[in-house]
């Protein structure tokens, strides 16, 4: 079962090296806009999910992913719940 992720500075430093080097992030500029990361805590982009070209997704190799046990990715798209298959 998915558990909540708490947005802490450690979780952040994670998220950088996973979502930092997304094939979607810079490309889409999602730094730029809030919550600018840690997308599996803190929600999805404000950039309309329309707006944002899915080039991929960084997080099932991040070790906030696997220590929350969290489902779906493209959090940054799809929001907390993550992509629903
Ligand atoms: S699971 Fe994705 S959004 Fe969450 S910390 Fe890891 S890379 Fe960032
Ligand atoms: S949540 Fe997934 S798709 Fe979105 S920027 Fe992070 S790694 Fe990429």
């Amino acid at each position: 079962m998915p558990q909540m992720v708490p947005d802490t500075p450690e979780n952040g430093e994670i998220c950088k090296k996973f979502c930092g080097p997304c094939p979607t992030f810079m490309p889409n500029k999602l730094n730029e806009s809030p919550p600018m990361m840690l997308f599996c805590s803190r929600g999805a982009s404000t950039v309309p999910k329309e707006q944002i070209k899915d080039n991929g997704c960084s997080c099932f190799g991040c070790g906030v992913f696997s220590k929350y046990e969290l489902e779906g990715g493209w959090f940054c798209i799809y929001g907390k719940e993550g992509k629903k298959t």
